[in-house]
């Protein structure tokens, strides 16, 4: 019988920090208890009707069963560097600037594979997507976290990372709408990144999950619409928070044609690309009218405009988020992360995910999501505001 021994790179992945919280949840759903969920980053709306009957009709082309192109379909990066144009303003080659990625979270995660060696250094910031890190630990490199703090709205301070580290770096993931700090990059922040990639000869990797989820039509900015981004880096796209499309597994990457060029090397050598009915999905997707999006976003707004004033109420010091579908939740600063979302849930059902989860620069928060309706909203300030769960 063989001992089965994982790899070291298994055993060095951080604690599942959730793991906890995910325990007592499903032992208070066992109990029957009625669990007000804002742990998760899951859309609960549907996918738009144009988007799935396109995969309905697609799904019954003989053609699209398959082995797809590893890059993804040519239609399919036309309508993405049509998209970027008209949204963006950004000029992409669909077939030298485009790879389509199985979510982006997959092209996220393989990333690091392209371009660390081991000992390497990535840059990635803290709190952030855990992905960042895990990649970067796969492929045998060192993760340099750079934290993003309240007094500097939460964007990363270029200068505060040691030259020595900066030399040694090879790649920065940044991530605006910021998950979990709602953060949103201006125009500078993003001047700065390149001129510091450029000093340093680093690849910058965007992540741009949340670049629809965003309020009053003001639009976040792509880190391509930056002069001499394109020189530097590679933007990350995901279909599934703009058309609620989480379990679709579709999104791109676009920006440097040799850093894309690299990233897909490494894919086409673990896996074999999206399934084209669901790229010709994705197509519709991006042609999606925009009274559609602007719906999704109004009801994201109104979920916002009940749950940031009902934890203001209760003493929260918060910012309403300017994009995504996160609160960033400051706590009381006698407690720590874990324990408040663990006292959250035992004493008024609510799932929220400490701060701590999302690196050691996210104690002291907590986050919660809108991805509930805001009948659900209203209960969970309710249910706190009984139990006496404050911000101060
Ligand atoms: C959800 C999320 C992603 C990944 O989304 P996919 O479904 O894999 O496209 C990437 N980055 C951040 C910050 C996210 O929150």
């Amino acid at each position: 019988m063989t001992k089965v021994i994982p790899a070291d790179r298994i055993k060095k992945l951080p604690p599942y920090l959730f793991a906890a919280i995910d325990a007592m949840k499903q032992e208070a759903i066992r109990e029957g208890k009625d669990v007000i969920n804002l742990g998760i980053g899951d859309p609960d709306l549907p996918t738009p009707t144009s988007i799935i009957e396109r995969l309905q009709r697609a799904a019954a082309i003989p053609k699209n069963h398959q082995y797809p192109s590893y890059e993804g379909m040519p239609s399919f990066r036309e309508a993405v560097a049509q998209w970027y144009q008209g949204r963006f303003n950004v000029a992409l080659d669909p077939y030298t600037e485009v790879v389509t990625l199985i979510g982006s979270k997959e092209g996220i995660g393989h990333a690091p594979l392209a371009f660390i060696n081991p000992g390497d250094t990535a840059l990635m910031t803290d709190p952030g997507y855990p992905v960042y890190h895990a990649g970067t630990l796969f492929a045998g490199g060192e993760s340099y976290f750079v934290p993003l703090l309240e007094e500097n709205g939460f964007l990363p301070d270029l200068h505060s990372i040691p030259e020595s580290v900066a030399r040694k770096a090879r790649m920065f993931f940044i991530n605006s709408p910021n998950n979990p700090t709602t953060a949103v990059a201006t125009r500078e922040f993003f001047e700065s990144v390149v001129a510091f990639a450029n000093r340093y000869n680093i690849l910058i990797c965007h992540d741009a999950a949340y670049s629809e989820i965003y309020y009053n039509d003001i639009r976040p900015l792509s880190f391509l619409e930056v002069p001499g981004a394109k020189e530097v880096g590679i933007e990350f796209h995901s279909l599934s928070k703009t058309f609620n499309m989480t379990g679709w597994r579709i999104g791109f990457a676009v920006g440097n044609k040799e850093a894309l060029a690299a990233l897909l090397k490494v894919k086409s050598n673990l896996d074999s690309g999206v399934f084209q009915a669901i790229q010709e999905a994705g197509i519709t997707a991006l042609k999606t009218e925009d009274h559609i999006l602007n719906n999704i976003r109004r009801i994201y707004q109104e979920r916002r405009d009940v749950l940031v004033p009902g934890l203001q109420k209760l003493g929260f010091q918060i910012e309403s988020p300017k994009a995504s579908f996160y609160v960033w939740i400051k706590i009381p600063s006698h407690t720590l992360s874990a324990e408040f979302a663990s006292r959250l849930l035992a004493e008024t059902s609510i799932v929220a995910t400490p701060g701590i989860g999302f690196g050691e620069a996210g104690e002291g928060f907590i986050r919660m999501t809108l991805t509930s309706p805001t009948t659900r909203l209203l209960e969970a300030v309710d249910r706190m505001e009984k139990a006496g769960i404050t911000g101060r």
